[in-house]
């Protein structure tokens, strides 16, 4: 999809727990753009995977799981969340058995191919911002305005720790750097955003600030 044919998009990339859920979520309601965060997605498959009786290393299973479920989307206070089988997982999404085989999952060819063309279907009726790991990169490489939130691994365990999940987030960003799919990478022309000692307002207000000077009409 050609960047005339879609609706704005802000794309916020980044490792595990570095803020960036919630500097995109305050940033959609800022400027009144829908929320979408992907990393949601890539989890509500897993959970579906798990609930299911097939192995999460069985990479020809879960392609063939992913091609039979039925995938929609609701808006729910300007942010869209996926629906699997008419189901909104949200619920689920940080058990720690999803937080455990989310990067494996992910990293399944015909699993990135859908939500891809999902996100990008969402594009087509909304101004988005979108945070993931491939959205400056691959998802959306195309738009203007993309952001790389990063913190160090001390601040970002201890926001996680504090949010009460067990979540190894070293290793989960070890598995989505390396992987051979859309690996987690900053893009060339990503503006990279220390948040290791930064509020998410000011986090926020610095992104606005960055828009603005890139001319986008807030
Ligand atoms: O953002 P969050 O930590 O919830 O993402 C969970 C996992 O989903 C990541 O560790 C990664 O394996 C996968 N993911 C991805 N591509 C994205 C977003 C998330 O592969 N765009």
């Amino acid at each position: 999809m050609q960047a005339q044919d879609r609706h704005r998009v802000i794309a916020i990339d980044g490792p595990a727990a570095s803020g960036k859920s919630s500097v995109a979520r305050q940033l959609a309601r800022r400027l009144g753009f829908v929320y979408v965060n992907s990393g949601a997605m890539y989890r509500a498959v897993t959970w579906s995977v798990l609930n299911s009786t097939i192995d999460p290393s069985d990479r020809p299973r879960i392609a063939e799981l992913i091609a039979t479920l039925s995938l929609g989307g609701v808006l729910r206070d300007r942010a869209l969340h996926l629906l699997i089988d008419g189901v909104d997982l949200t619920g689920h999404l940080h058990e720690d058995r999803v937080n455990d085989e989310v990067s494996r999952v992910s990293t399944v060819p015909e699993v990135r191919n859908v939500l891809v063309a999902r996100m990008r279907d969402y594009a087509s009726k909304h101004d988005l911002v979108v945070e993931g790991r491939d959205i400056g990169s691959v998802v959306f490489s195309d738009t203007p305005y993309k952001f790389f939130i990063d913190a160090s691994l001390k601040v970002r365990a201890q926001r996680r720790a504090a949010q009460g999940h067990r979540d190894e987030i070293a290793r989960r960003d070890q598995a989505d750097s390396s992987r051979a799919a859309s690996p987690l990478f900053v893009a060339k022309d990503a503006e990279v955003i220390d948040t290791s000692h930064l509020t998410v307002d000011a986090v926020v207000d610095e992104i606005v600030k960055r828009l603005r000077a890139k001319n986008l009409k807030i």
